[in-house]
């Protein structure tokens, strides 16, 4: 396979690229080394990201991204005469270049539709053969970080990792927009939901008495802190709390998310995109982990504890437990105190 690297250089200034962006928020995130990395190899070119309207956010005044396209099944672009007429919108931006970070057969077909000449991304889905620059695939579960899954196939292409480390921004009136929401004080966050399924949740009862007792030992504010699915879940942790917390869930944008989280002392979470998203801005966390991989989905930053219990079972991957969810009922609110004082009481 001819290294992307050489032959791009070569017209680097007039280059346009477009790398597609994973589906999940927590996938994105992690992606943000990458989309780095391509940054830094194509320093001149206009590097533009395609992405779900949701995840679309974490890249709207991102340092290495000069223009988001959003692409949105549910308004417009799904269906074959959507996913067409999308095709032919991106084909009139005229890129050079595609780098697919996400691995369905779709986003490949899209790359082809949309006339862009070089299409480089994992050989997976069936997809190889609308890829000219094919990667053979890397199985996830093979104990490769996914923010190394994304830089591997990179390496193999000769763009070379600048480093692990996540990348988000946020604007100065993003920053002033939490100050005023969340008002003065600490805080520390809440982020009791998981969108991949229910197996992922720690539960309501256990995040309250977790949140009652950091509050009344170092003084901090709670906010709640997920999304409109999850509304239910921040209702039975605001009814179960002694203190009255701040419930934002369901009742923010991601920017507005992203801002609130960055401004906590601490952020308490299941694994869910805003624990990648408080890891990105260096904020301290606790991660409860139960069906997932903590060692391929881990939050990358230093302050970071991780709790979970040892279930034999875990990590199964499911959505939905199908036995007794002892991989979450097996972590207790003292072994999560005990991690949260231990980032609280070491301020960095
Ligand atoms: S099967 Fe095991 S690891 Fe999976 S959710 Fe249930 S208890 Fe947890």
């Amino acid at each position: 396979m001819t290294p992307l690297l050489p032959e791009q250089r070569a017209a680097a200034k007039a280059a346009r690229i477009v790398v597609r962006m994973p589906n999940w928020i927590g996938d994105a995130v992690m992606a943000t080394p990458a989309l780095q990395a391509v940054r830094r190899a194509f320093p001149q070119a206009h590097l533009a990201v395609i992405a779900n309207p949701l995840v679309a956010e974490l890249f709207v005044a991102h340092p290495d991204c000069d223009q988001v396209i959003r692409f949105d099944k549910r308004a417009g672009d799904g269906g074959a005469r959507g996913f067409w007429r999308f095709c032919r919108r991106l084909r009139s931006e005229r890129f050079d270049l595609a780098i697919l970070l996400q691995n369905a057969f779709e986003a490949a077909a899209m790359a082809l539709l949309a006339g862009i000449p070089r299409r480089a991304g994992y050989r997976t889905d069936g997809r190889g053969l609308l890829l000219t620059h094919g990667v053979a695939a890397v199985d996830k579960k093979h104990g490769l970080h996914h923010v190394d899954y994304y830089l591997h196939m990179l390496g193999r292409l000769g763009i070379e990792a600048g480093g692990r480390r996540l990348c988000l921004a946020l604007t100065a009136d993003e920053q002033a927009g939490a100050q005023a929401l969340l008002g003065p004080g600490e805080w520390i966050a809440v982020n009791p939901g998981a969108s991949y399924g229910a197996a992922k949740r720690w539960l309501p009862e256990r995040f309250a008495a977790v949140a009652d007792t950091l509050a009344a030992e170092f003084g901090v504010r709670v906010v709640l802190t997920g999304g409109p699915g999850e509304a239910e879940i921040g209702r039975d942790i605001e009814r179960a709390m002694g203190v009255a917390p701040v419930n934002l869930i369901g009742r923010t944008s991601v920017r507005e998310l992203m801002a609130v989280l960055a401004r906590c002392r601490l952020v308490v979470t299941n694994d869910s995109g805003p624990m990648h998203i408080a890891a990105a801005f260096g904020v301290p966390l606790v991660a409860v982990f139960g069906p997932t991989d903590h060692t391929t989905t881990s939050p990358l930053t230093d302050r970071c504890r991780i709790v979970r219990s040892a279930a034999e079972c875990a990590p199964c991957m499911l959505r939905e437990c199908p036995v007794d969810h002892h991989c979450m009922t097996g972590v207790t609110a003292d072994m999560v105190l005990d991690a949260a004082r231990s980032l609280l009481g070491a301020r960095p």
